[in-house]
């Protein structure tokens, strides 16, 4: 079996394109502009790379961004301080830390500070609850955009096993709590699961996110499975430079798989595209307005 490649650039520019429509009817009916604030403290490489491209596509769908860059030696209540001033603002939709954050700070602290109304990221412990008692909050952006993918290959998702490898707050415990929201029977497997080859063996549905290289060949995988790779790893190629891979072995995985995303352009696309649709998301309910269908979870 060869299988289908899930083209996650393509599902995030269909997913882009929603927002935007959304964006102007928000503006043209209701004269209201979502705008999205992404707040970045020091100078990590990767993370200027992400806001930067964040904000970008933020302007590109008719959204306001607004950045704020701070010092890396900001101080904790600097930063509480500008959040309060977010959590207050009106043109304010979104907000999003970029992590991670200095050592100096108290993640925790500060993404709890964030209103949960306009945790983007999803990532307040009050939407982390209400995404556990299966009622409306704000999803994290990665595996909402692995839940959409999925939803779109298999319709349905009732009834079918599920193997989540990883269980970070971020992107592990989040998706398995969405596949149990769509009545997949669900595990989450980590570094400590016994026998995971045969584990993964038994699922319709494979997420791996781990940040190891290709850990997972295509003799793990069912045959006929969908594999969703979330892994984003930088390899040195034998003739120098770098490439990107994922947590699967891609080339023995789609040879057994039924569908499978790749890296680049499977997950990762689809993650920035989320983070605009619940800018959307959270822009609608603050203002008491219908939501955008098919944008949330
Ligand atoms: P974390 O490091 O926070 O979590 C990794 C998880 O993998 C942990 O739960 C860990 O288990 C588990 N793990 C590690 N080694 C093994 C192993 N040998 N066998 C089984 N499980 C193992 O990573 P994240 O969840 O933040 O990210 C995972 C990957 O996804 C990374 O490559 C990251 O770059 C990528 N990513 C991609 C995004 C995108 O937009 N596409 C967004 C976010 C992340 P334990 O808890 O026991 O230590």
């Amino acid at each position: 079996m060869t299988a289908t490649v899930i083209d996650g650039k393509a599902f995030a520019a269909t997913v882009r394109g929603k927002v935007a429509e959304h964006v102007t009817r928000l503006k043209e009916v209701h004269g209201i502009t979502p705008g999205l604030a992404v707040v970045l403290v020091g100078e990590d490489p990767a993370s200027q790379v992400y806001v930067r491209s964040k904000g970008k596509m933020t302007v590109e769908v008719g959204m306001n961004s607004f950045e704020h860059k701070l010092e890396a030696n900001t101080s904790e209540q600097e930063l509480l301080n500008l959040i309060e001033k977010l959590n207050n603002d009106p043109a304010v939709h979104g907000i999003l830390v970029q992590l991670p954050l200095p050592d100096h700070l108290d993640s925790d602290l500060v993404i709890n500070s964030i209103d949960p109304a306009k945790d983007v990221d999803g990532f307040h412990i009050s939407n982390v609850g209400l995404l556990g008692t299966g009622q409306k909050s704000m999803v994290p952006c990665t595996p909402l955009g692995c839940l959409m993918m999925l939803r779109d290959h298999h319709g349905s998702l009732s009834g079918l096993n599920a193997v989540v490898v990883g269980r970070s707050n971020i992107v592990g415990k989040p998706m398995a709590q969405l596949l149990l929201g769509d009545s997949c029977t669900v595990t989450i497997a980590h570094s400590r699961t016994k026998d995971l080859p045969d584990v993964v063996r038994q699922a319709d549905i494979v997420v791996a996110a781990v940040g190891r290289p290709q850990m997972i060949p295509g003799d793990w995988i069912k045959p006929g499975a969908t594999v969703i790779d979330v892994g984003i790893n930088r390899i040195e190629k034998p003739e120098g430079g770098n490439r990107l891979v994922g947590d699967v072995e891609y080339d023995s995985c789609a040879a057994v798989a039924g569908a499978i995303t790749p890296v680049p352009g499977g997950v990762g696309p689809m993650t920035i595209a989320c983070l605009l649709a619940n800018t959307v998301t959270a822009c609608c309910r603050a203002n008491g307005l219908s939501e955008p269908e098919g944008l949330a979870a």
